[in-house]
């Protein structure tokens, strides 16, 4: 986390520096994951990098390794939220068709009901 870039008017950043008191279901150095604040499903949360990286479209090849722990935390936490084997969906979206609203880079972890289709309309 020492030196990484965070941005003062961004949300997550903000979570990530517990400045907006949330409680993580997860964290380590460079990871945190809260639930949703509006869940759309009976589990509902969210895993950010700690570092500000606005969307998948700005991720970097130096960002291999956290990309790849974000998922495996999603894994930890699904198997600790008792969805492992019922199944669960991992959600990243990106840009403006996605509907992306914080522009935070950040993985939806879905589950606990069927979810049905992928996309609405
Ligand atoms: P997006 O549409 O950008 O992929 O999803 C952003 C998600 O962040 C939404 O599901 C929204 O409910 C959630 N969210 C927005 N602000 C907050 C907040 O302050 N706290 C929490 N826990 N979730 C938030
Ligand atoms: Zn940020």
């Amino acid at each position: 986390m020492e030196g990484e870039k965070q941005l003062e008017d961004c949300i997550f950043c903000r979570i990530a520096l517990g400045q907006i008191p949330t409680k993580f279901v997860y964290e380590d150095e460079n990871i945190a994951a809260f639930r949703d604040i509006n869940p759309r499903a009976k589990v509902h949360m969210l895993i950010i990098p700690k570092k500000h990286i606005a969307s998948l479209a700005q991720a970097e090849e130096e960002d291999q390794s956290l990309l790849g722990r974000m998922c495996l935390v999603a894994r930890r936490l699904a198997e600790k939220e008792g969805i492992a084997n019922s199944g669960y969906r991992l959600i990243c979206n990106c840009g403006k068709d996605s509907g992306q609203e914080i522009a935070h880079l950040h993985f939806h972890l879905l589950g606990g009901q069927f979810l049905g289709i992928f996309a609405e309309e």
